[in-house]
Protein backbone atom coordinates (compact mmCIF):
# COMPACT_ATOMS: atom_id res chain seq x y z
CA UNK A 1 0.00 0.00 0.00
CA UNK A 2 1.54 3.58 -1.03
CA UNK A 3 2.99 5.02 2.05
CA UNK A 4 1.64 8.83 2.34
CA UNK A 5 3.55 11.98 4.49
CA UNK A 6 1.19 14.47 5.31
CA UNK A 7 1.34 17.60 7.29
CA UNK A 8 -0.50 18.94 9.87
CA UNK A 9 -0.48 22.72 11.16
CA UNK A 10 -2.62 25.28 13.13
CA UNK A 11 -2.59 28.32 14.94
CA UNK A 12 -5.99 29.06 16.05
CA UNK A 13 -8.06 27.85 19.14
CA UNK A 14 -7.02 24.80 21.15
CA UNK A 15 -4.21 23.56 18.79
CA UNK A 16 -3.70 20.11 20.20
CA UNK A 17 -7.19 19.17 20.08
CA UNK A 18 -7.75 19.95 16.48
CA UNK A 19 -4.68 18.42 15.80
CA UNK A 20 -6.16 15.11 17.83
CA UNK A 21 -9.28 15.86 15.67
CA UNK A 22 -7.49 15.48 12.59
CA UNK A 23 -5.52 12.75 13.61
CA UNK A 24 -8.93 10.43 14.01
CA UNK A 25 -10.44 11.79 10.77
CA UNK A 26 -7.25 11.00 9.35
CA UNK A 27 -6.90 7.43 10.43
CA UNK A 28 -10.67 6.72 9.74
CA UNK A 29 -11.39 8.08 5.90
CA UNK A 30 -7.17 8.21 4.53
CA UNK A 31 -5.57 5.08 6.06
CA UNK A 32 -4.00 3.60 8.92
CA UNK A 33 -1.14 6.11 10.37
CA UNK A 34 2.17 4.03 10.54
CA UNK A 35 4.51 6.83 12.40
CA UNK A 36 3.00 10.31 14.15
CA UNK A 37 6.63 13.06 14.84
CA UNK A 38 5.93 14.72 18.14
CA UNK A 39 4.27 18.10 18.20
CA UNK A 40 7.00 21.00 17.04
CA UNK A 41 6.00 24.67 17.66
CA UNK A 42 7.19 27.30 15.53
CA UNK A 43 6.37 31.52 15.64
CA UNK A 44 4.41 32.65 13.17
CA UNK A 45 6.22 34.03 10.24
CA UNK A 46 6.22 37.54 9.74
CA UNK A 47 3.25 39.21 11.80
CA UNK A 48 4.17 38.32 15.16
CA UNK A 49 0.81 38.86 16.88
CA UNK A 50 -0.24 35.99 15.79
CA UNK A 51 -0.68 32.59 17.60
CA UNK A 52 2.78 30.36 17.27
CA UNK A 53 2.27 27.50 15.21
CA UNK A 54 1.90 23.85 15.88
CA UNK A 55 3.41 21.51 13.39
CA UNK A 56 2.90 17.39 13.05
CA UNK A 57 4.45 14.99 10.39
CA UNK A 58 1.95 11.71 10.29
CA UNK A 59 3.09 8.52 7.83
CA UNK A 60 0.10 7.40 6.31
CA UNK A 61 -0.49 3.80 4.60
CA UNK A 62 -3.56 4.60 2.23
CA UNK A 63 -5.74 2.90 -0.52
CA UNK A 64 -6.29 6.32 -1.91
CA UNK A 65 -5.17 7.92 -5.22
CA UNK A 66 -3.40 11.49 -3.85
CA UNK A 67 -6.52 13.00 -5.75
CA UNK A 68 -8.71 11.09 -3.31
CA UNK A 69 -6.47 12.11 -0.65
CA UNK A 70 -6.14 15.62 -1.63
CA UNK A 71 -10.31 14.92 -1.13
CA UNK A 72 -10.33 13.81 1.68
CA UNK A 73 -8.03 16.07 3.39
CA UNK A 74 -9.90 19.13 2.06
CA UNK A 75 -12.90 17.36 3.34
CA UNK A 76 -11.32 16.96 6.81
CA UNK A 77 -9.98 20.89 6.78
CA UNK A 78 -13.70 22.28 6.46
CA UNK A 79 -15.31 19.57 8.65
CA UNK A 80 -13.03 21.23 11.68
CA UNK A 81 -13.06 24.59 10.50
CA UNK A 82 -16.52 25.10 10.22
CA UNK A 83 -16.81 25.10 14.26
CA UNK A 84 -14.76 28.84 14.46
CA UNK A 85 -15.49 29.74 11.07
CA UNK A 86 -17.35 32.95 11.98
CA UNK A 87 -15.19 33.94 14.83
CA UNK A 88 -11.93 33.79 12.45
CA UNK A 89 -12.68 33.34 8.77
CA UNK A 90 -9.91 31.35 8.92
CA UNK A 91 -9.27 27.26 9.01
CA UNK A 92 -8.02 25.83 12.53
CA UNK A 93 -6.26 22.95 10.76
CA UNK A 94 -4.15 23.33 7.16
CA UNK A 95 -3.11 19.73 5.77
CA UNK A 96 -0.92 18.86 3.24
CA UNK A 97 0.68 16.21 1.33
CA UNK A 98 4.74 16.41 1.42
CA UNK A 99 5.27 12.60 -0.51
CA UNK A 100 3.54 9.88 -1.97
CA UNK A 101 5.64 6.88 -1.88
CA UNK A 102 8.13 8.27 -4.37
CA UNK A 103 5.56 9.92 -6.99
CA UNK A 104 6.58 12.85 -8.90
CA UNK A 105 3.61 14.76 -9.75
CA UNK A 106 2.51 18.12 -10.92
CA UNK A 107 -1.32 19.17 -11.91
CA UNK A 108 -3.58 22.15 -11.73
CA UNK A 109 -4.46 20.97 -8.05
CA UNK A 110 -1.89 18.92 -6.79
CA UNK A 111 2.34 19.27 -6.77
CA UNK A 112 4.26 16.06 -5.02
CA UNK A 113 6.31 16.03 -3.41
CA UNK A 114 4.88 19.32 -1.77
CA UNK A 115 6.93 22.34 -3.65
CA UNK A 116 8.12 23.70 -0.02
CA UNK A 117 8.95 21.03 1.89
CA UNK A 118 12.76 21.16 1.50
CA UNK A 119 12.84 25.40 2.26
CA UNK A 120 10.98 25.00 5.74
CA UNK A 121 12.59 23.75 8.78
CA UNK A 122 9.10 23.46 10.50
CA UNK A 123 8.32 20.48 7.94
CA UNK A 124 11.82 19.05 7.88
CA UNK A 125 11.83 18.60 11.55
CA UNK A 126 9.36 16.03 11.86
CA UNK A 127 9.97 14.56 9.37
CA UNK A 128 13.48 14.19 10.43
CA UNK A 129 12.22 12.77 13.28
CA UNK A 130 10.48 9.95 11.66
CA UNK A 131 12.31 9.72 8.18
CA UNK A 132 15.37 10.82 8.58
CA UNK A 133 16.50 8.81 5.54
CA UNK A 134 13.68 9.19 3.26
CA UNK A 135 15.08 10.27 -0.25
CA UNK A 136 13.49 13.25 -2.15
CA UNK A 137 12.54 11.86 -5.60
CA UNK A 138 13.05 15.71 -7.31
CA UNK A 139 16.28 16.72 -5.37
CA UNK A 140 17.75 13.27 -4.56
CA UNK A 141 18.81 13.97 -1.30
CA UNK A 142 17.92 12.35 2.24
CA UNK A 143 15.63 14.72 4.71
CA UNK A 144 18.65 14.18 7.12
CA UNK A 145 20.36 15.86 4.18
CA UNK A 146 18.00 18.92 3.14
CA UNK A 147 17.32 19.54 6.96
CA UNK A 148 21.53 20.13 7.23
CA UNK A 149 21.07 22.77 4.52
CA UNK A 150 18.10 24.29 5.20
CA UNK A 151 18.42 28.28 5.62
CA UNK A 152 15.18 29.27 7.39
CA UNK A 153 15.37 30.69 10.27
CA UNK A 154 13.19 30.69 11.58
CA UNK A 155 13.17 28.82 15.43
CA UNK A 156 11.49 25.45 15.79
CA UNK A 157 11.57 23.57 19.05
CA UNK A 158 9.69 20.28 20.09
CA UNK A 159 6.34 20.93 21.74
CA UNK A 160 6.20 20.05 25.23
CA UNK A 161 2.43 19.19 26.25
P1 LIG B 1 -3.42 25.55 1.32
O1 LIG B 1 -4.41 24.79 2.14
O2 LIG B 1 -3.55 27.01 1.39
O3 LIG B 1 -2.03 25.03 1.58
O4 LIG B 1 -3.73 25.19 -0.21
C1 LIG B 1 -4.47 24.06 -0.52
C2 LIG B 1 -4.52 23.86 -2.01
O5 LIG B 1 -3.20 23.68 -2.53
C3 LIG B 1 -5.28 22.59 -2.31
O6 LIG B 1 -6.63 22.85 -2.58
C4 LIG B 1 -4.55 21.98 -3.47
O7 LIG B 1 -5.27 22.13 -4.68
C5 LIG B 1 -3.24 22.73 -3.59
N1 LIG B 1 -2.08 21.82 -3.47
C6 LIG B 1 -1.08 21.70 -4.35
N2 LIG B 1 -0.17 20.79 -3.96
C7 LIG B 1 -0.59 20.31 -2.75
C8 LIG B 1 -0.08 19.35 -1.84
N3 LIG B 1 1.07 18.68 -2.06
N4 LIG B 1 -0.79 19.12 -0.71
C9 LIG B 1 -1.94 19.78 -0.46
N5 LIG B 1 -2.47 20.71 -1.27
C10 LIG B 1 -1.81 20.97 -2.43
Amino acid sequence: MPKLYLLLGGNLGDRILYLQQARASIAAQVGQITRSSKLYETAAWGKTDQPAFLNQVLEVQTALTPEQVLQSINAIEQELGRVRQEHWGARVIDIDIMFYDDLVLQTQRLTIPHPQLHLRRFTLMPLAEIAPDLVHPVLGKSIKELLEACADVLEVRVFEE
